[in-house]
């Protein structure tokens, strides 16, 4: 079995730092040997991604070097698109009390005509930047519903990444809450298809997202090996599994995350026999 690494929220924030914590991104991947599958903000804060030079142009060095490049959202609000599964209402409530509390401002914003605009508009930025069609959407914070992938399907995209297999882990890295130590997945990670004819691909979400300390390094390696060996056992014959993870937060915790992950890339190597890394492009193309 192959795995993809994908890396999310790149060409959002603004300023030096995050370019940077790209770049180390990059150079770590390469030193390993990794093609990532970044996932790619098209129009943060009002401005079009394909107009910002300062992101832009490390983004294509990497691009020509291996990496993929994929759609995330338009703006990368977490409603825009729908709502997250029900479970991550445990550990992230925020959305959804947001959602019920305006409830008519997002019908509206899910409408069919609506999401066809913003994919429409996603689409086509996506294709200045990188001169083709974006190949598979994820969602901002994995908030996603049937309009949405209706519109997505129209718009010539087949593929979504946005559904977790297992929630309840990050959840318990977030709030250590007892109940959702326990293994109990939502989705066994193989692809489905949702209407009218998008292949929904559910990832191994990132359980660091909300950062760690050192001393919780035993505890962050052993729930992902827990996570890994669970998932590759109900992937069964599957031809890959998704991993997921925010380039900032490795690039915030970069003395950190990168030893963390190179240890479980060995450990599933050693463990598991996984040694080969793709991308979604790779596969899927
Ligand atoms: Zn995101």
């Amino acid at each position: 079995m192959r795995f993809v690494f994908t890396s999310d929220d790149v060409g959002g924030a603004r300023g030096r730092a995050p370019i940077e914590w790209f770049e180390a991104v990059v150079d770590w991947l390469d030193g390993r040997g990794i093609p990532g599958t970044f996932f790619w903000i098209p129009r943060p804060g009002g401005r079009p991604s394909d107009e910002d030079a300062n992101w832009l142009n490390p983004i294509l060095r990497a691009k020509a070097g291996g990496h993929d490049f994929q759609l995330h959202g338009l703006t990368h609000h977490c409603l825009e698109f729908g709502l997250p599964h029900e479970s991550i209402r445990r550990h992230a409530p925020k959305s959804f009390e947001e959602y019920e509390a305006n409830r008519e401002k997002y019908e509206k914003e899910h409408s069919l005509d609506e999401q066809r605009r913003k994919f429409g508009e996603a689409a086509a930025i996506y294709r200045r930047a990188f001169g083709e069609s974006p190949l598979i959407f994820r969602a901002p914070c994995l908030g996603i519903g049937v309009t949405a992938y209706r519109a997505m399907y129209e718009s010539g995209i087949r593929y979504s990444s946005s559904r977790s297999i297992n929630p309840a882990a990050t959840g318990y890295m977030i709030t250590r809450k007892p109940e959702l130590e326990p293994w109990q997945p939502d989705y066994d990670g193989r692809p489905f298809e949702e209407p009218p004819g998008v292949t929904e691909i559910p990832c191994l979400e990132d359980l660091v997202i909300g950062g760690f300390e050192a001393d919780e390094y035993d505890l962050a390696l052993n729930l992902f090996q827990r996570e890994i060996s669970n998932t590759i056992e109900s992937l069964g014959d599957a031809a890959f599994g998704v991993f997921a993870s925010h380039y900032n937060r490795i690039g915030k915790q970069i003395d950190l995350i990168p030893r963390l992950y190179g240890e479980l890339f060995d450990w599933m190597a050693a463990e598991h026999g996984i040694t080969e890394w793709t991308t979604f492009k790779g596969e899927l193309a």
